[in-house]
C-alpha cells in the first residue's frame, strides 16, 4: 500500500512521487490550504493539499486527528524560511495528490500531545493510543534491538534458547505464586514460574551445556515498588563453570549492549563484598556515582547519657553510623524535615544532624539539636572519623541495623541527587560474597534462593548457618540490581543439607522438589548461572522512570490490567469445571 515509511522522507527524495500510509496527527486549514501531518512509525510529514485538486482537498478537510489514510503525493522542498530543523523530515514536505481514507477515528480519549495531563489510568486504558506516542514507541524499538543484540551475543557464545514452561509448579524465589486450577486433576494447580531455574538446573543435568532464554516470569508481589507481577528476564545458565565464567561472559555480554546500542563503553566493574556495600552504603546494590558514605560510629557513642544513641551501640542487632555531606551546611531547616520525613518510610524515628559551620571554632562552631547530650570526646571522634570541614553536614542513624541502613541508605541517594552530588554517568560493579541466609524471628530464609552453593561445607553449614556465605554474585549498575545468579548446589546430599537449614523437612523437599533432588542424583554436573531483569535494563538505558514504559501492556499498581479488564471474575460453569468453588468473603 505503500512506497515509503513518512518518517524516512528527506530532501533527497525531492521530485519524486510517494505514497503513504498513517495517522492524522494534526489537521491544519490555513487559508485555504489545508495541512495534515501524517504520522507512521518512523515519524511524521507534513502533507499540504490545495483547494486545485478538487476531491482530494474535499476529503483532506473532512479527516480529523487519528483518521488512518493513505496518499499520494509529491514531495518538493519547504521554502527556506519555514523549514523545521526539529523535525527529520523538516527539510521537506509532499503536496497530496489523492488521498483514500482508510478508516476513521473517534475524538481520541486523550490528546496524544497533552498525555500527562490524562492521568495514567486512562492511558493504560487506552495503551494502544498511548503507545501510538513516538516518544514511547522508541523505548520498544530500543528494547528490541537490545534484545536482538543479546540473543546475537550468546548464540555467538554457545547459548541455545530452549523454552521452559509456564503451567509448572512453584519454583520458590521469594514471592507468592500465581495459581492456575487444572480441570483434568480437579483441586490441583499449576503455578506461573517466578523464575525458569529449576528446569535451567535440568537442562544442564540433561547436557544442553550452555542454556538462555528470554522468559517471562511471574511472581505475586505487593506492589509497592516498582514492580510488575509479570516480568521479563534475559535468563542463562551454563555446566562445568565457576563465579568467574559466568560473571566474565555477562559482564562482557553487558558490556557489548551498552557499546552497541548507546555507543557506552562502561568502566571497570569492581568487586565488592556484601557486608562492605551494606558497611559503606547501607545497601547490597549501592549507586557507586554518589561519592557518601556510612562510617561506623557505635564504639564513640556506647557511653554517651542518650539512649537515642546508646541503645543501638550497645545492641548487637543495632547500628549508629554517621554520614557526612560535603557542603551540607546549606541545608535549610525546612530540607532537613524534609529528610526526616524521608527517612521515616524507612523506619528511622528521627533524623540527627550536626552542621559544621565552622571547624576551627570548636562547640561554637557546630550547630545541632544533639550536641548537649554528647560528650566532647564523642564529638571530636565523630568530626575526626567522618573527615568533616567547615560547611559539612553530618546525618546520623541509629537504631536497629537493618533500619539504618534502608534510611541512610535511601537518604545518601536522596541527597546525593538533591546536591548534585553524582559523578560519572554509569558505576557498575558486582557484589559477591551474599550471606547463604536470612534470619528473620529465629527462621532462616535464603538470600538468593535455595539452589545457590554455599561457599563452605555442608558440615559448617549446619554448624553455623548464619555465618554462612554463599556463591552469589548480583551485577549492580547505578544503584540498581541488573541481574544475580549463582554457582549451583549439584549434589543431593548438600540440597538436603540446606533444604534442612530452612526448615524444610526431608518429606516437604521430596514432596515439592523431588524431581530436583531426582535430577541431581543422576549425574549433574557442576553448574550456575545469573538472569537479568530485561525491562529494568531497558529502563535504565533509555532513562525511563518506570519499568512500566517499557512494557508494551504493564499492569497497574494494583496488579490489574484495565484495558482489558483482567482479573476477572468467571462463570459459574468454568468454575465447575475446574473444580473451584469460590468463598464469600464473610461481612
Ligand atoms: N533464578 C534467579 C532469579 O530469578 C536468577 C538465577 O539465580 O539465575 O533471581
Amino acid at each position: 500500500m505503500r512506497s515509503h515509511y513518512c518518517g524516512d522522507l528527506r530532501a533527497s527524495h525531492d521530485g519524486e512521487t510517494v505514497e503513504l500510509c498513517g495517522w492524522v496527527s494534526r489537521r491544519r486549514d490555513h487559508g485555504g490550504v489545508i495541512f495534515l501531518d501524517l504520522r507512521d512509525r518512523n515519524g511524521l510529514v507534513q502533507v499540504v493539499f490545495d483547494p486545485d485538486t478538487v476531491e482530494a482537498f474535499a476529503l483532506a478537510d473532512k479527516v480529523r486527528s487519528e483518521y488512518v489514510v493513505r496518499l499520494s503525493g509529491r514531495v518538493r522542498m519547504r521554502d527556506e524560511a519555514v523549514r523545521n530543523s526539529k523535525m527529520s523530515t523538516g527539510d521537506i514536505e509532499v503536496l497530496g495528490k489523492e488521498l483514500t481514507i482508510l478508516n476513521e477515528a473517534e475524538t481520541p480519549p486523550f490528546e496524544l500531545d497533552a498525555h500527562s495531563a490524562a492521568g495514567e489510568e486512562v492511558r493504560l486504558k487506552y495503551r494502544y493510543m498511548d503507545l501510538r506516542r513516538p516518544e514511547v514507541l522508541k523505548n520498544f524499538q530500543f528494547r528490541s534491538r537490545l534484545t536482538h543484540v543479546v540473543r546475537a551475543f550468546l548464540e555467538g557464545e554457545g547459548f541455545m534458547d530452549v523454552e521452559t514452561p509456564i503451567l509448572t509448579r512453584a519454583t520458590p524465589e521469594g514471592a507468592r505464586d500465581y495459581l492456575v486450577p487444572s480441570r483434568t486433576h480437579p483441586g490441583s494447580f499449576f503455578a506461573l514460574p517466578q523464575s525458569p531455574q529449576l528446569f535451567k538446573q535440568l537442562l544442564m543435568v540433561a547436557g544442553f551445556d550452555r542454556y538462555y532464554q528470554i522468559a517471562k516470569c511471574f511472581r505475586d508481589e505487593d506492589l509497592r515498588a516498582d514492580r510488575q507481577p509479570e516480568f521479563t528476564q534475559i535468563d542463562l545458565e551454563a555446566s562445568f563453570v565457576e563465579e568467574e565464567d559466568i560473571m566474565g561472559i555477562t559482564e562482557r555480554m553487558v558490556r557489548s549492549v551498552f557499546k552497541e546500542l548507546l555507543a557506552v563503553d562502561l568502566p571497570e566493574f569492581p568487586r565488592m563484598p556484601f557486608s562492605e556495600a551494606m558497611q559503606r552504603f547501607g545497601s547490597d546494590k549501592p549507586d557507586l556515582r554518589i561519592p557518601l558514605e556510612l562510617i561506623d560510629i557505635a564504639d564513640l557513642l556506647a557511653g554517651v547519657d542518650f539512649k537515642v544513641f546508646s541503645g543501638p551501640a550497645n545492641d548487637p542487632k543495632g547500628r549508629v553510623a554517621a554520614m557526612r555531606v560535603p557542603g551540607g551546611c546549606s541545608l535549610s531547616r525546612k530540607d532537613i524535615d524534609g529528610y526526616t520525613k524521608f527517612v521515616s518510610i524507612y523506619g528511622a524515628k528521627g533524623l540527627a544532624y550536626i552542621k559544621v559551620n565552622d571547624l576551627a571554632a570548636g562547640a561554637e562552631g557546630l550547630q545541632s539539636p544533639i550536641l548537649k547530650f554528647l560528650t566532647e570526646d564523642a564529638i571530636k571522634g565523630i568530626l575526626e572519623r567522618t573527615g568533616a570541614e567547615t560547611g559539612d553536614l553530618i546525618f546520623f542513624g541509629a537504631d536497629k541495623a537493618k533500619i539504618v541502613n534502608e534510611a541512610l541508605g535511601a537518604l545518601r541517594v536522596k541527597v546525593g541527587h538533591d546536591l548534585n552530588l553524582v559523578e560519572g554517568e554509569w558505576a557498575p560493579l558486582w557484589v559477591v560474597d551474599f550471606p547463604m541466609f536470612e534470619e528473620d524471628e529465629g527462621q532462616y530464609h535464603a538470600l538468593h534462593h535455595p539452589f545457590t552453593m554455599p561457599s563452605c561445607s555442608a558440615e559448617e553449614l549446619k554448624s553455623n548457618p548464619a555465618e554462612a556465605l554463599s556463591r552469589a554474585y548480583d551485577m549492580v549498575l547505578n544503584g540498581t540490581e541488573l541481574g544475580g545468579g549463582s554457582i549451583r548446589i549439584h549434589n543431593p546430599a548438600m540440597q538436603r543439607t540446606v533444604f534442612e537449614a530452612l526448615g524444610i523437612s526431608d518429606e516437604e523437599a521430596d514432596e515439592k522438589f523431588g524431581f530436583l533432588l531426582d535430577g541431581l542424583k543422576y549425574g549433574a554436573p557442576p553448574h550456575g548461572g545469573l538472569a537479568f531483569g530485561l525491562d529494568r535494563m531497558v529502563m535504565l538505558m533509555t532513562g525511563c522512570e518506570s519499568i512500566r514504559d517499557v512494557i508494551a501492556f504493564p499492569k497497574t499498581q494494583t496488579a490489574a490490567c484495565t484495558m482489558t479488564n483482567a482479573p476477572s471474575p468467571v462463570d459459574n460453569k468454568q468454575l465447575r469445571e475446574v473444580g473451584v468453588q469460590v468463598r464469600k468473603e464473610e461481612g
